[in-house]
């Protein structure tokens, strides 16, 4: 195992790697932007190193500084968490070249997943489903017109490059197309440097459904089950489960053997993520995969017993897996709830600043990942997300009751949070009973407007 490792990254997931290194017995060095002096990950490492200023271009993102800082401390390894450069091929590969192990996969992996029209036509080879869509990028409004046509309105453009829900737009016809295909460039370009786009069928009203996956450097790959992650606002994760309440045992053996084929394919090692849409007769596509630990990894630990971090670098250390698939079973229901500093009863604005007082829940089933505390000033800098608020039991209403109940216990004082809109969701008839699709938050938020929604006092701070 490691001796001693860096952590290029900020934030919760910072610290839940940290953690992982400290029950391993592996040092841990911390890297920080000068906005991030107070952040709970600089106090909790064993060493941490100043990399830049505020803004993630000049601090979290600068690979030079953050191999510097390496080498300074003098790592064997270098957990990227996600975000920033996580899913950086080139990143990866200077790791390597530096003599610094890349904890993820191979860089070739990262490349073959990170442009999602080449995945998109290697999952296609390779027998996957893929939504059906065009065969590569979208070279002009006439081809998309074309495309679309074909394969019959709505239609989603999505950029090549793309993530976090960024460079999508959907069309019901030809004009609201061209509109479409160029906001969908323009935003990819700006966000990723990169126009290029493709066409997809628009699933509506589908479930968003993913396997996790942990593989080995001997070939040996296994899924942990899924996680059901369609409570969504602007195609952004908010509320994740597992299991997820439409999984049978069948479809999830037959969900579970393409993500296991998937991720083979690529030659993946290390843990990473297969996303696929669920449509309303049971079919399945493959959307993307995540070549990283997921935000939401938490449920999945909490329903298996799994350690998801501690794998990831068991497996870069060069452990091989200590179990199977048939050793995985999914004896709980777990849920999360991101705790975002945002308001989403003012078009998700961000409301960063300092946190007065926070209390957070405790007790049996509940888990709290996050950086922050009382007197801690949310920088503006980076994502939204404050914390992450986990709840477990024996099956789904007990997760959901407890939800519920630590909701109520959750205080923070200053910013405004995700939390009035979670405890809608989790009172919702809908949502109790498992009947949800990706577009479900957008409904509740316009039933919840239409209504004149009057929130309790305490959630109006
Ligand atoms: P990103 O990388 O930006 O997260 P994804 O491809 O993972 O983008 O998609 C994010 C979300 O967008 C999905 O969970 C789903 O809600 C929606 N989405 C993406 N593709 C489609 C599609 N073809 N049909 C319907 N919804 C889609």
């Amino acid at each position: 195992m490691f001796d001693k490792i860096l952590i290029a990254n900020r934030g919760e997931i910072a610290v839940r790697v940290i953690r992982a290194c400290k029950e391993l017995g592996i040092r841990s060095v911390a890297v920080y932007s000068q906005a991030d002096v107070d952040s709970l990950h600089v106090q909790l490492a064993d060493e941490a190193i100043c990399i830049g200023e505020a803004p993630s271009k000049e601090s979290y993102l600068k690979i030079d500084r953050i191999i510097s800082a390496a080498e300074v401390a003098d790592v064997e390894a270098i957990h990227p968490g996600y975000g920033f450069l996580s899913e950086n091929a080139h990143f990866a590969e200077v790791c390597e070249g530096c003599n610094i192990k890349f904890i993820g996969p191979p860089s070739s992996a990262i490349r073959a997943m990170g442009d999602k029209v080449a995945a998109r036509e290697t999952m296609r080879k390779a027998g996957v489903p893929v939504v059906p869509g065009s065969d590569g990028p979208v070279g002009s409004e006439e081809e998309a017109l074309k495309i679309a046509r074909k394969i019959g309105y709505p239609v989603i453009v999505k950029a090549a490059g793309g993530g976090g829900g960024r460079g999508m737009r959907v069309a019901h016809n030809d004009p609201s197309l061209v509109k479409a295909y160029h906001t969908a460039r323009s935003e990819a370009e700006r966000a990723f440097s990169n126009a290029t786009v493709y066409l997809e069928k628009y699933v509506e009203d589908p479930r968003h459904i993913e396997f996790q996956i942990l593989a080995d450097r001997k070939g040996k790959t296994l899924h942990l089950g899924e996680r059901d992650c369609s409570i969504q606002r602007r195609h952004q994760k908010l509320l994740e489960e597992s299991p997820s309440p439409v999984m049978t045992s069948d479809l999830r053996k037959k969900m579970g053997k393409a993500a296991i084929k998937a991720a083979e394919t690529v030659g993946y090692v290390n843990a990473g993520t297969i996303e696929f849409l669920l449509d309303k007769n049971g079919d399945f596509y493959f959307i993307e995969m995540n070549t990283r630990v997921q935000v939401e990894h938490p449920v999945t630990e909490e329903v298996t017993g799994i350690d998801i971090v501690k794998e990831q670098l068991r497996i870069a250390a060069g452990e091989e897996l200590a179990f199977d698939q048939k050793n995985i079973e999914f004896n709980r229901c777990a849920i999360e709830c991101r705790i975002n500093a945002e308001d989403p009863f003012n078009n998700y604005q961000p409301s960063p600043g300092r946190i007065e007082f926070l209390h957070v829940p405790g007790g049996h089933g509940v888990r709290v990942d996050k950086h922050v505390y009382s007197g801690y000033v949310i920088p503006p800098y980076y994502d939204s997300m404050i914390a992450k608020l986990i709840c477990y039991g024996r099956d789904r209403r007990t997760a959901m009751d407890r939800m519920a109940r630590a909701l109520d216990e959750f205080i923070l004082r200053g910013p405004k949070t995700t939390i009035p809109l979670h405890k809608l969701i989790l009172k919702d008839p809908n949502f109790r009973r498992g009947r949800y699709s990706t577009s479900f938050v957008d409904r509740l938020m316009s039933t919840a407007n239409q209504a004149g929604l009057q929130l309790p006092t305490e959630d109006k701070k």
